[in-house]
């Protein structure tokens, strides 16, 4: 008698489905490589303006023994000032001249800092043993980047075991996105999620930061589930209550920002973006240091 063991060995029907799927977002790299110069308090203290410390600076470094022949001077949504240089190396030519930024400007007045397009992924299906630290550490071993460029958010356990999500540079995600991810036993599941709309901290309106609120109402530290001060979303005990909706009359039994939110666009306080309409696939360049902290699209949903 043959006993036909091993028969149902597990077929390979479930390893193999990579999300190529249409609805994944597309992942640009980014145009242009920034770097971000922020004012520090001490600079107020001592009557240091950027506009003499980048005099300053610019006699003391050569842009064209950097490779660099020209750069686009812009202010940054979240305040600050953005260098950005285009071209094929403008990376390597970025790095270069934040270092030679860093020397020239003291580091108590200004920040020189390299803000890097991110992306959310969403890793599913880890064991419970899994910890956010070895999450990013999976991920930096595929992808070769830094742990410290890597920001994953809770573990919270949903049907398929535990689940979070996590904010990598653009390049990272596009990396990941080619399949499962190894954390310590199991083979995770990757999807990235579509870009969300930065919003304000302070209003919870979309299209300006909060540096550039002008709105009266100040919701920072209402919970972004319920919208009552005193507590956080993840302890939130609350029915959810969206004040966006809400003032358009519509239905707002729902947490800011969720899939069924819509409020009307409102016209944003801040600056008004010049004939910037693609709002899905803006892509500002946002420092997870800088920026992200403040904004309502840090919290997952
Ligand atoms: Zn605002
Ligand atoms: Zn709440
Ligand atoms: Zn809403």
């Amino acid at each position: 008698m043959v006993v036909r063991r091993g028969q149902k060995k597990s077929g390979p029907q479930e390893s193999r489905k990579l999300a190529k799927s249409s609805d994944a977002p597309k992942l640009r790299p980014p145009r242009s490589a920034a770097i971000l110069l922020t004012l520090q308090p001490a600079a107020a203290d001592q009557g240091a303006n950027l506009k003499d410390l980048m005099k300053e600076a610019k006699a003391k470094i050569n842009i064209e023994s950097l490779g660099i022949s020209g750069m686009v001077f812009k202010p940054a949504r979240t305040g600050g000032k953005l260098l950005e240089i285009s071209g094929a190396e403008k990376d390597a030519q970025a790095d270069a001249l934040a270092a030679k930024l860093r020397e020239a400007m003291p580091a108590e007045l200004v920040k020189v800092s390299r803000p890097v397009k991110m992306a959310d992924v969403r890793i599913s299906g880890l064991d419970d043993s899994v910890s956010p630290e070895e999450v990013a550490a999976a991920i930096a071993k595929v992808s070769g980047c830094s742990t410290e460029s890597i920001k994953v958010g809770e573990i919270r356990e949903v049907f398929s075991g535990g689940a979070t999500v996590v904010r990598v540079p653009v390049p990272v995600a596009k990396t990941l996105s080619q399949g499962r991810l190894l954390v310590g036993w199991v083979s995770a599941k990757v999807k990235v999620l579509p870009p969300k709309e930065m919003r304000c901290f302070r209003c919870w309106e979309t299209g300006h930061t909060g540096a550039q609120c002008t709105a009266e109402v100040d919701r920072s530290n209402h919970c972004y589930r319920c919208n009552k001060p005193g507590h956080k979303s993840r302890d939130c005990k609350e029915a959810p209550n969206c004040p966006l909706c809400a003032a358009a009359k519509k239905p707002a039994d729902h947490k800011v920002g969720s899939r069924v939110c819509s409020p009307p666009k409102s016209k944003s306080k801040g600056k008004a973006g010049k004939g910037r309409s693609s709002a899905r696939t803006r892509a500002t360049p946002t420092s997870p240091n800088t920026q992200g902290p403040m904004e309502v699209s840090q919290i997952p949903d």
